[in-house]
C-alpha cells in the first residue's frame, strides 16, 4: 500500500470517531503543493550528476507550513508528502502556529565529498526559494541533515534574498541564532513523554527499563535522556545491528565507540543481538527512533514491552497498530511523542523574531510543560471517545485544523 494511504488510516478513523465536517476532511486529505525539483551539481571528478529533490506543503492552515529537509536514497514524492502531513498535524497537535511541510533530496550523503554536499545543498535552495519563507515555509533538520547544511542553507537563501535571513530556517548552530537545547530536543520530547505515560501506568522510571531502535540524533538523545530520568536503557541499534547489556549500557562508552568505529556494534562490555530481537525485549518502554515501517503485523506479536513511545516518524503500521491495541500495549505515538524537535524548532524561530535568546533552562522548561499539556489533551480525548492514543491525536490536530479552516472560510 502507498505510504499516505496508510498513513490516513489512523486519520480517517478519528474523522470518523469525531464525525469531522467531510469538506475538512477533504481538505487535509491532500496536501496544498509539492514541488518537484532537478538538481544538477558539478562533481569533484568534473562530471555533471543531477539529483532530484522535494519540498512538499501539505498545509499552512495555521500558519506558515515547517518541517525538515531529508537527504537519503529512497527519499520519493510519496514519502516527503506523507512526512509533511504528519508535520501538520505533529504542530497542530503541540498548539505550535504552524502547517506541515517536508522536503528531501534522492542521494546516500556518504557518497558525496563534503564539497559536494555543500553544492548540492545550495542549489536545493535555490530551486526550492520561490516557495520558502519565515512567514511562508521554515525548513529544519530531518534525517542526515544537520547544523552545518541548515547554516549552508540560512547563508543561500540569505545571498538569494539580500538580507540575513535566520527565521527562514531552524536547527542553526547557535553562532547563526540557533536555539540552545535544540539539538536534544526531539530525544528530550520523546522521554517526556515516554515518562508522562509511565506515570499513567503507575511505573516509577527507576523501576523501568528502555530499548532505543536507532542511534542517530533522536534516538542517541533519547537513551541519554532516559538516563538522565533514571530509566535503564538495556538495548540500542543502529543499521548494522543492536547491543544489549542487562545492568544498562554505558551509553558515553557506546557513543565513544560509535565516533571511532561507524557503529555501535562490537562496543565492549555488550552483547550483540539483532534489530529484531531488540524490538522485541522485555522491556518497559520500547522507542522505535529510527525510521518508518519498522513495527509491523510481521513482528508486531514479538514486542513484549509495555510502552511504545515513537520517537521517528511512522515506524508503526496499522497492522501492527491494531495488534498493539489487542495486547493492552500502550502507544505514545510519533506525532506527539517526537514532536519536542519542531516545538524547540518553533522557539528558536521566535528567538529570531525578536532577535533575543533563551538559556537552556528556559527552553526546556517550556519544551517540557508544552509537551506535558499535549500529552494529556491527548490522552483526555483518548478516553473521552474511547480511542487509543494515535488516533486521539489525530482528533486533537484535527479538530484544531478544522475550527481554524470554519473560521478562515475554507470550508
Ligand atoms: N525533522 C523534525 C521532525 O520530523 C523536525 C522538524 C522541524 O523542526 O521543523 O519533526
Amino acid at each position: 500500500m502507498n505510504i499516505f494511504e496508510m498513513a490516513k488510516i489512523p486519520m480517517n478513523q478519528a474523522i470518523a470517531a469525531m464525525q469531522l465536517d467531510p469538506g475538512a476532511a477533504a481538505v487535509i486529505a491532500v496536501p496544498e503543493r509539492t514541488l518537484e525539483v532537478s538538481i544538477p551539481v558539478k562533481m569533484d571528478d568534473g562530471s555533471t550528476r543531477v539529483f532530484t529533490g522535494y519540498r512538499s506543503q501539505h498545509s499552512t492552515v495555521l500558519g506558515p507550513a515547517k518541517g525538515g529537509v531529508r537527504y537519503h536514497q529512497n527519499v520519493s514524492i510519496d514519502e516527503v508528502k506523507t512526512l509533511g502531513f504528519w508535520m501538520t498535524c505533529k504542530c497542530a497537535v503541540a498548539g505550535l502556529p504552524y502547517g506541515g511541510a517536508k522536503g528531501g533530496i534522492i542521494v546516500d550523503p556518504a557518497t558525496l565529498s563534503a564539497r559536494e554536499l555543500e553544492a548540492l545543498t545550495r542549489a536545493y535552495i535555490t530551486k526550492i526559494a520561490p516557495l520558502i519563507g519565515e512567514k511562508k515555509d521554515i525548513p529544519a533538520p530531518d534525517m542526515n541533515t544537520n547544523g552545518q547544511i541548515m547554516g549552508w542553507m540560512m547563508d543561500e537563501y540569505s545571498k538569494i534574498t539580500g538580507q540575513f535571513e535566520p527565521g527562514f530556517i531552524t536547527g542553526k548552530a547557535l553562532c547563526l541564532g540557533g536555539s540552545l537545547g535544540r539539538t536534544a530536543a526531539t530525544g528530550r520530547g520523546v522521554v517526556v513523554a515516554a515518562l508522562e505515560a509511565l506515570k499513567l501506568k503507575g511505573i516509577a522510571p527507576d523501576q523501568a527499563t528502555a530499548a532505543v531502535q536507532g542511534f542517530g540524533n533522536v534516538g542517541s538523545w533519547t537513551a541519554k535522556m532516559f538516563v538522565e530520568n533514571n530509566v535503564k536503557v538495556v538495548a540500542v541499534s543502529d543499521v548494522k545491528g543492536a547491543i544489549y547489556c542487562a545492568e544498562g549500557l554505558n551509553l558515553a562508552a557506546v557513543e565513544a565507540y560509535q565516533k571511532e568505529t561507524g557503529s555501535v556494534v562490537g562496543c565492549q562490555g555488550t552483547k550483540t543481538i539483532t534489530n529484531a530481537e531488540l524490538l522485541a525485549l522485555e522491556v518497559t518502554v520500547l522507542a522505535p527512533c529510527a525510521m518508518e515501517l519498522q513495527l509491523t503485523k510481521d513482528n508486531a506479536d514479538a514486542v513484549r514491552a509495555q510502552i511504545i513511545a515513537e520517537g521517528a516518524n511512522g515506524p508503526t503500521t496499522p497492522d501492527a497498530d491494531a495488534v498493539f491495541d489487542a495486547k493492552g500495549i500502550f502507544v505514545v505515538p510519533d506525532i506527539l511523542a517526537n514532536g519536542g524537535g519542531v516545538t524547540v524548532s518553533y522557539f528558536e524561530w521566535v528567538q529570531n523574531l525578536y532577535r533575543y535568546f533563551w538559556t537552556e533552562a528556559e527552553v526546556i522548561e517550556k519544551q517540557t510543560v508544552m509537551m506535558q499539556k499535549a500529552f494529556h489533551e491527548v490522552h483526555e480525548a483518548s478516553v473521552k471517545y474511547q480511542v487509543n492514543m494515535r488516533v486521539a491525536a489525530y482528533i486533537v490536530a484535527l479538530g484544531r485544523l478544522a475550527e481554524a479552516m470554519k473560521i478562515r472560510g475554507i470550508c
